[in-house]
């Protein structure tokens, strides 16, 4: 609680710390957590904000959940880790069938690792893979829609959009990927069959030389914050189907309710054939992933050669990661997510739209606990930041957009004073 302390800590921060995409000494000083409950994190001076951003999508169920918390601390006492290789665990076992229970029907396999950018990692390397069992090296590039977001190691900077992607200074370096325009319709707009012509061609054409399509299903996320129609994700699984090529699905934000759905491809009604899943696959508690897979393509990489997956994190399957996912999945469950999330969009709708008349903004979007205002000029972050830190909210916007997912427990009350706090900053 003491003024002192909390600079004395952002002044030590500044000077041995990197924080993510960012200059160091960040030039903008960052706000110091104490603690952080429900839906409330606790600065170190006191102050309380309530957390918009979910932390980055993954705390759907608020902080410091004592069912979540109990269920790490009961693993701690059996054990917080053994190593995945030659050896397994009961929540392992549990928590794959959980997760293959819960996906789009026809996946069958999953592979555990310790971050989203490592879990479209291992589906990249499957997806090649596959192909090169099959004695079709030639097969080995991606396909995906350009303001696309899939993390940020080499491969999967590739995918990424080239311009916006934050990492075209890398671009050289990068596996040549194929791109092909976002798609513009959105989630509920008309659907007009052309919206399909241009992959469709890079499909028809390239097709000997492709992998999979790789894409975010219904909500581009980090690249843009876009919802696209349904539909689209239909006409791509056709043509994936039709033309030999693997359907990746990068449900690492839109996984576990966000969109409204259990996952995005339940809008459309398809099964991808690899599924990324990451970021509140713990509720937020830790870092962790999975990619899911049919088991078709598990069957011929490990019949054919190299007759293996050439992947295996250190901390794969982490039992205490594997506890805590499988105590989100069931608080998930035995909660009204369904309800809460059509509550949420609501308010959001409700209190977002009011700032579709103010000069600056160019659009809002909702879907689901996802809303946003898009500006026709970039945000000044460190300033909209102050202002709703003032008003008791917490957000990251970046380039032109406000966002906000909360986490699904977040009250009427409390969502209306994120919205008005998003509204006032940017008037
Ligand atoms: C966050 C995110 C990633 C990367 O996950 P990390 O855990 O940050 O490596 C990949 N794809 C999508 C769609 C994401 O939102």
């Amino acid at each position: 609680m003491n003024a002192d302390h909390y600079n004395d800590l952002i002044q030590r921060d500044a000077e041995v710390l990197w924080h993510p995409y960012a200059a160091a000494p960040v030039p903008i000083p960052p706000y110091a957590v104490k603690s952080a409950s429900g839906t409330r994190l606790t600065l170190h001076d006191g102050r309380q904000l309530i957390d918009g951003m979910s932390s980055w999508w993954a705390v759907i169920h608020g902080y410091n959940h004592p069912v979540l918390n109990a269920a790490m601390t009961a693993q701690l006492e059996d054990m917080a880790h053994v190593m995945f290789g030659g050896l397994t665990h009961e929540l392992a076992v549990l928590l794959a069938e959980k997760l293959l229970a819960i996906t789009p029907p026809g996946l069958g396999r999953v592979f555990f690792c310790d971050s989203g950018s490592v879990a479209v990692e291992v589906a990249i390397k499957m997806a090649i893979q596959y192909w090169f069992s099959l004695g079709r090296p030639a097969k080995k590039r991606l396909l995906t829609i350009r303001q696309g977001y899939h993390g940020d190691t080499f491969a999967t900077m590739s995918v990424c959009d080239p311009v916006n992607g934050m990492h075209h200074l890398f671009s050289d370096l990068l596996m040549p990927q194929v791109f092909a325009k976002a798609p513009q319709i959105p989630f509920d707009g008309v659907w007009d069959e052309r919206e399909i012509d241009e992959l469709r061609e890079l499909v028809e054409t390239r097709h000997e030389e492709l992998a999979a399509i790789i894409l975010e299903p219904i909500v581009q996320g980090a690249g843009g914050m876009r919802f696209y129609h349904p539909q689209y994700l239909r006409r791509v699984r056709a043509l994936c189907d039709e033309y030999d090529l693997l359907l990746i699905a990068d449900e690492i934000a839109t996984g576990f309710g966000r969109t409204g759905e259990l996952f995005a491809c339940n809008h459309a009604g398809i099964t991808p054939d690899i599924l990324c899943l990451g970021k509140a696959l713990t509720g937020g508690y830790m870092s962790f992933a999975a990619t899911l897979t049919k088991t078709f393509i598990s069957e011929v990489i490990s019949q054919k050669g190299p007759g293996m997956l050439m992947h295996g994190p250190t901390f794969m399957a982490n039992p205490l990661a594997c506890a805590v996912a499988l105590a989100s999945i069931g608080l998930l469950e035995n909660s009204p997510w369904r309800e809460r999330i059509v509550e949420i969009e609501g308010l959001l709708k409700a209190g977002l739209e009011p700032c579709r008349q103010l000069p600056g903004v160019k659009d809002v979007r909702v879907l689901g606990a996802i809303g946003l205002v898009e500006t026709k000029t970039p945000i000044d972050v460190e300033k909209v930041q102050e202002r709703v830190v003032a008003r008791g909210v917490w957000l990251r916007p970046f380039a032109n957009l406000c966002y906000t997912m909360p986490p699904f427990v977040t009250r009427a009350s409390e969502v209306k004073q994120i919205t008005s706090a998003i509204c006032e900053a940017l008037s």
